[in-house]
């Protein structure tokens, strides 16, 4: 029986490596080079008085898809908020209440005082749920607490006695980004500053594992209804910082002195007088394909900018990277943005960007990454004004995991503009130069960390977004790491983003 049909209730009242990444080799031992001046973009939000009735709705509807509901079936339920509580009537008499934090939790939080519960399932879970999901994190609490994250109170009501909604909210709209003014020189804030890696808990999908209490919870109270399965899906994204134009026989070299990769340096020498493509364009289609051989897609994110200290330069409208676009969109590959460096916290240059590569690959409507992993929760409405469709920088540079709770794409919320973002995030979950670089994992084990980012994706049904770059492809081990990863997830689902936006399923 599908739960529309079981519902009889009102009508809803409410509404050692490499220089992975960028062109200017952050490669172990080299030299940053002159320290970038600090962005601190701080915007303290003012909470003091909690957050809005939408907001709440908000996270209610974030915690219901996550618990499978359908938003159609989520609609036709009641939904009332008060000062105290927002309770979900299903049906007649079946509810759900939501605890509200005190006022004062409210200003302990913006000085810095908070908890971080670990809760228990309402029921006992089967495996693997149980093995990778043996409580429940909450962070952002109002309260110290041991219990389940659900409680029974009555035949038909459940109470979270936590408030649930704000700790979501507070993840989801990365409120501690806002609140923090601490940033490396690149102005990103760092895993090594998040309440998850110091909690241990960034390798969860925290947001997501919440909706598995809560359907347990639901199918208490609707025992007919079977939940669809959860899927794993799988986006395979590539950042383009480097095509190998213009051409630099430095750049060249490095590919047999760095990557040991000599034959790529001999058809960069030799490629302009045998009209062949540099080795890192060629590393392009070699990426496309390899997705396409394993039953998986990939994005490309394109550049067009002036060369600086932190961009490699390229104009996307030259002949033979047009051609290569041309090709490219040909064959079917999603095209994407990959704003330049200087663009974080600069929506004019942004925008002037985002305009020239849409020309270029003929889409006006398109998603991509930050350049860099440069990135403020600010950045969304950067992005929004410039009518992309989705982001996927939110992602720690030093540490694979989930940055925002969760790997199921969503609109985000602004608690500066206190509204929903037109934009869908799909979180970045792991880079190659993280894996390399900051972690400093060898190719054995970043494919075992990949692998198990994944399975934590698989059981709540969301989205393994993993970045290698183009020129990653060029190393020896890390290309064969690579390739093992896709034949483990090969012929994994692809995640539409274009269907998720028009569904409103986000
Ligand atoms: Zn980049």
């Amino acid at each position: 029986m599908s739960l529309a049909k079981q519902i009889s209730g009102p009508e809803c009242s409410t509404t050692p490596l490499l220089a992975l990444h960028g062109s200017q080799a952050l490669e172990p031992g080299a030299s940053l080079g002159d320290p970038v001046e600090a962005i601190s973009p701080s915007s303290k939000v003012q909470l003091q008085r909690g957050v809005s009735r939408a907001a709440r709705l908000y996270a209610l509807r974030q915690v219901m898809l996550r618990s499978a509901v359908p938003q159609e079936v989520f609609n036709s339920w009641r939904v009332e908020v008060d000062g105290n509580a927002t309770v979900v009537t299903l049906g007649r008499d079946a509810r759900i209440l939501f605890r509200h934090a005190p006022a004062t939790f409210w200003r302990n939080l913006i000085d810095g005082s908070y908890e971080v519960v670990r809760a228990e399932w309402p029921y006992p879970p089967s495996n693997p749920c149980a093995a990778l999901v043996p409580d429940f994190v909450v962070p952002f609490a109002d309260r110290a607490y041991t219990g389940p994250l659900f409680v029974r109170t009555s035949g038909d009501t459940w109470e979270c006695p936590i408030d649930l909604l704000a700790s979501m909210l507070l993840t989801l709209s990365r409120f501690e980004e806002l609140q923090s003014d601490k940033r490396d020189m690149h102005g990103r804030f760092l895993a090594a500053q998040s309440v998850a890696l110091k909690h241990n808990f960034l390798h969860r999908p925290i947001v997501d594992e919440y909706g598995l209490a809560l359907q347990q919870v639901i199918q208490s109270l609707l025992p007919c209804w079977s939940p669809p399965e959860r899927r794993l899906r799988v986006k395979l994204s590539h950042d383009i910082d480097e095509t190998g134009f213009p051409r630099s026989i430095s750049n060249s070299l490095g590919h047999t002195f760095k990557r040991r990769k000599p034959f790529a340096t001999v058809r960069d020498l030799l490629g302009p007088a045998l009209g062949l493509r540099p080795s890192l364009l060629e590393a392009v289609f070699r990426i496309t394909s390899l997705s396409k051989r394993h039953g998986m897609a990939s994005a490309l994110y394109w550049k067009d900018s002036p060369k600086s200290a932190w961009d490699s330069g390229y104009d996307l409208s030259m002949k033979p990277l047009h051609e290569v676009v041309d090709r490219l969109k040909n064959e079917g590959v999603e095209l994407g943005v990959h704003p330049s460096y200087y663009t974080f916290n600069d929506p004019h240059r942004l925008g002037d960007e985002v305009k020239h590569i849409g020309e270029v690959i003929g889409e006006t409507r398109v998603g991509g990454r930050q350049h860099f992993l440069r990135w403020h929760p600010r950045t969304w409405h950067d992005w929004e004004k410039c009518g992309l469709g989705y982001d996927s920088t939110v992602g720690f540079s030093d540490h694979i995991g989930f940055r925002a709770g969760t790997c199921v794409p969503y609109r985000p919320w602004s608690l500066e503009l206190d509204r929903e973002i037109e934009l869908l995030e799909i979180p970045l979950l792991a880079m190659d130069v993280t894996l390399t670089y900051y972690m400093r994992l060898a190719p054995e084990d970043s494919v075992a960390l990949l692998l198990q980012c994944a399975d934590r994706c698989k059981i709540v049904g969301g989205v393994f977004t993993l970045l290698w770059h183009n020129r990653s492809l060029l190393d020896p081990h890390y290309g064969r790491a690579y390739q093992s990863v896709l034949s483990a997830l090969e012929y994994s689902c692809a995640f539409d983003w274009k269907q998720a936006l028009s569904s409103g399923q986000c």
